[in-house]
């Protein structure tokens, strides 16, 4: 196990669709191996494939105390009223911006023997499966910003030290 660097915005892998693992994908169990390792770091909530350079649909994730992954996952389900929440990412370090999820949401997927897994929650939980999962699909937190909140948070970016 290895833990990772963690791909910064503006590297292209995080605008990439992440591609289907196919059960029995040897690269599966190094690439979970490496998710875990690296979202296992205290202050980390969750972490998609492409975030360490792998174009390959999984995550991991680490809230309350609970680190596990999804293969595949799927987005099933969200409900709730969108609340604003707080929100930051490993792939942009050091900010965080308002921007509406949902309350709850469940994931499924499989794990690494290709069985059916099932994930949900509420508060962090599902603020980290709705933002992981958009990570697969090559989509960053900041794109779902208010206009005005988004043109400030390019801003900020921007001028970051590690832009
Ligand atoms: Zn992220």
């Amino acid at each position: 196990m290895t833990e990772r660097q963690i791909r910064l915005f503006g590297d292209p892998v995080l605008r990439s669709v992440c591609d289907p693992i196919t059960p029995g994908d040897a690269r599966a169990r190094g690439l979970v191996d490496d998710l875990v390792e690296t979202v296992a770091v205290p202050g980390r909530a969750g972490l998609a494939a492409n975030q360490i350079g792998v174009g390959l649909r999984a995550f991991s994730y680490n809230v309350d105390d609970e680190i596990g992954y999804v293969i595949n996952p799927v987005l099933a389900e969200v409900s709730g009223e969108p609340e604003l929440v707080d929100e930051g990412c490993l792939s942009v370090p050091g900010f965080y911006f308002p921007r509406l999820r949902y309350p709850f949401a469940r994931v499924t997927g499989i794990d690494l023997d290709g069985n059916p897994v099932e994930i949900s929650g509420e508060g962090l939980l599902g603020q980290a499966l709705q933002h992981e999962t958009d990570h697969l699909d090559g989509h960053l937190f900041i794109e779902g910003l208010e206009p005005d909140v988004k043109r400030e948070a390019m801003r900020a970016i921007r001028s970051a030290s590690w832009y």
